[in-house]
């Protein structure tokens, strides 16, 4: 069973290194279209069966640092590539990487190029932390264009699900869901296997 902290408990200023697990130029699994992936470090929700068990340590991979987000801003900036994935370890506990990567997208494309995030807090729950005055997580939470919320639950796992592990888990319309103020799932999704001929990736690096 994963971790439920209480409103408030779990602040990216006091877990957060900055620390990142990994990142990933033009793939084409995290999300729609061509992305780059930036999986921080850090995620004390602990789920059974989590994927990327490794990162659970905000001390794991290594540093967040200038020459990274200057690679990412750069391969952002590709013809071909739609957005951005941030994951993890747990996004919203490492607010500070990702809000910079994300404020220079917004700023060098606007919404020409959308941002999607896998966390493990759902999307109530963010509301309730945003509501709380956790700053940090309502700016990135309004950054969002697709947001995949919630625990990775072991019993309801279903591998054929697009974007997500488990049934409990969503794809949602993050603008949509903030202007009704409840979730709305996101509408034609394109799974990875339904895109067509991926474009020849070593022509992107
Ligand atoms: S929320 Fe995601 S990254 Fe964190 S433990 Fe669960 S499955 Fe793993």
């Amino acid at each position: 069973m994963a971790r439920t902290p209480a409103v408030g408990q779990w602040r990216a200023a006091a877990l957060s290194q900055d620390r990142v697990a990994d990142y990933k130029p033009f793939v084409m699994v995290d999300g729609e279209g061509v992305r780059c992936s930036l999986y921080v470090s850090g995620c004390p929700f602990a789920c059974a069966g989590c994927f990327n068990e490794a990162a659970w340590s905000f001390r794991y991979g290594t540093p967040f640092d200038d020459a990274l987000a200057d690679r990412i801003a750069a391969d952002l900036a590709h013809e071909a590539v739609q957005g951005l994935s941030l994951l993890g370890g747990e996004p919203f506990l490492n607010t500070g990487a990702c809000l910079r990567v994300v404020r220079r997208l917004r700023a060098a494309h606007g919404r020409a190029k959308d941002v999607w995030c896998w966390s493990g807090y759902t999307f109530e729950e963010l509301l309730a932390e945003a509501a709380a005055g956790q700053a940090d997580k309502a700016e990135l939470l309004g950054e969002l264009d697709v947001l995949v919320d919630g625990r990775f639950e072991l019993a309801q796992r279903d591998l054929t699900l697009a974007f997500r592990g488990s049934r409990n888990q969503r794809v949602l319309d993050v603008p949509a869901s903030l202007a009704a103020g409840r979730a709305v799932p996101r509408g034609g999704l394109v799974a990875a296997g339904d895109v067509g001929t991926p474009p020849d990736r070593r022509a992107l690096i």
